[in-house]
């Protein structure tokens, strides 16, 4: 039997880190990253035979639980079929029109067209290149924290991996490149005026998480979204809504239509896709207006393409995914969350350890501060120092939760009460861990 030390040490031989991705590496909490084998509902298995409650969910997208058998079978069919054919399918077509149809919400459609890619990242990259080739403008702005994946304009001051190694931005990137994206910060109004009007002429578009998710969970303030929509507009500006992360996860039209269903009226010009849409297989998508999104080749001169692009399994398994989540997932997934967060709250109120816990739908994170938390700065300003024990706690109790106080809780459909018990019992001890943690 293979250890996850020797399976660590192994991976650090031949891969930078021993990961692929750089949370994955316990960076931020210590200890040695478990080498997962397989996955099944709310758990995960280590290579040294131990299960785990999962509440990473591959970072969102097991939205159903892991390997859910319709999902799973439906992806076998296809790989019977062939494994990528550099051709168009129908069933390609039917995703998008699955999108389209789940992002029209009571006859407000919120994207027209829709372009499938194979991660968040080239979604984003994407977005920002047509939004520079409608406005023939080259400035971007986007918000501290906000995690847009690693393209070089996106990495300042960026969430995910980036605030959890505590970096401000990354080496390799042009400083040229770098100076067209200004950062503000979250939910700040006057920043976002005061920087279209030392701009005048020079923006291109307004990128925004549709809730932040990425430096632990940032929501927008209400009618945020829709302030960023009318100021970019009255600025010849357009807003990129990035629903990677929210997208089918907080609710079947994404944040977006959280937000419709609270009575506001805005619409995206641009939408990113990725994780839930491709159900744990690699895909992603851009959505838009007509006018915009046919701005890409073929038909226009922003150039986009993708060898693997529209994958056919990654299509059936997102399609089949998109299909399976109806009303009752998310009202499961609304119902789990509600209870581990209230478990979390209680268990680190009862040992007196200042924290805030904050939600985005069915999202949310827990940050050591009394404060409230508004934005990557708020977000910084935390005893982060009490999340290591914390995890180890609950990892030695059989929960894997995120590796990283600035990454969301991930709850899927297989969490049913039997596993929420569990995770609500292991929560007092690593709340004491959190108490007793040394600075
Ligand atoms: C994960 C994420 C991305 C990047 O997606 P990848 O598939 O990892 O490239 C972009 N935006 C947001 C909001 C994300 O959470």
């Amino acid at each position: 039997m293979t250890t996850n030390d020797e399976a660590a040490a192994r991976a650090r031989a031949v891969i930078p880190g021993g990961v692929n991705s750089p949370v994955r590496a316990f960076g931020s909490v210590g200890g040695t990253p478990r080498s997962i084998v397989s996955a099944r509902g709310a758990t995960v298995q280590d290579i040294a035979g131990r299960e785990y409650i999962d509440l990473v969910a591959s970072w969102g997208p097991a939205l159903l639980g892991h390997a859910h058998p319709e999902v799973v079978a439906t992806v076998q069919d296809a790989a019977t079929r062939g494994l990528s054919f550099g051709a168009s399918t129908l069933a390609e077509t039917e995703l998008a029109e699955l999108v389209i149809d789940r992002l029209d919400v009571d006859g407000i459609r919120g994207i027209d067209r829709l372009r499938l890619v194979s991660t968040g990242t080239e979604a984003t990259m994407t977005a920002i290149r047509i939004a520079r080739g409608a406005t023939g403008r080259d400035v971007i702005i986007k918000f501290a924290g906000h995690y847009h994946g690693h393209s070089d304009g996106l990495l300042a001051e960026s969430g995910s991996g980036v605030a959890t190694l505590g970096l401000p931005g990354s080496a390799g990137v042009p400083a040229d490149i770098a100076a067209l994206t200004l950062v503000l910060p979250y939910n700040d109004r006057d920043a976002v005026r005061t920087a279209f009007a030392a701009h005048p002429g020079r923006i291109a578009a307004i990128i925004t998480e549709a809730a932040g998710a990425n430096a632990g969970v940032l929501a927008p303030e209400d009618g945020f979204n829709r302030f960023l929509v009318e100021t970019a507009h009255a600025n010849g500006a357009l807003v990129i809504v990035d629903e990677v992360l929210t997208g089918f996860r907080v609710g079947a039209a994404g944040w977006w239509g959280l937000e419709r269903a609270a009575g506001e009226t805005w619409t995206p010009d641009l939408v990113t896709f990725g994780k839930v849409i491709g159900g744990g297989m690699p895909l992603a998508a851009i959505g838009g207006r007509t006018e915009l999104m046919e701005l890409l080749a073929p038909l226009g001169p922003v150039y986009q393409a993708g060898t693997l692009s529209g994958n056919p399994l990654a299509v059936a398994a997102g399609h089949a995914t998109l299909r399976l989540a109806d009303a009752d997932v998310y009202a499961r997934i609304d119902r789990a969350s509600a209870a581990v967060s209230a478990a979390l709250h209680d268990a680190l109120d009862a040992e007196g350890v200042a924290h805030t816990i904050s939600h985005a739908g069915s999202l949310f994170s827990v940050a050591f501060r009394d404060a409230p938390v508004r934005d990557y700065d708020d977000a910084r300003a935390q005893d982060s120092w009490r999340y290591p024990p914390f995890f180890h706690a609950m990892l030695d109790a059989g929960i894997s939760l995120p590796p990283s106080v600035f990454e969301a809780w991930f709850l899927t459909a297989a969490h049913d009460d039997d596993i929420i018990d569990r995770i609500v019992t292991a929560l007092p001890d690593a709340a004491r861990a959190a108490a007793a943690a040394q600075h």
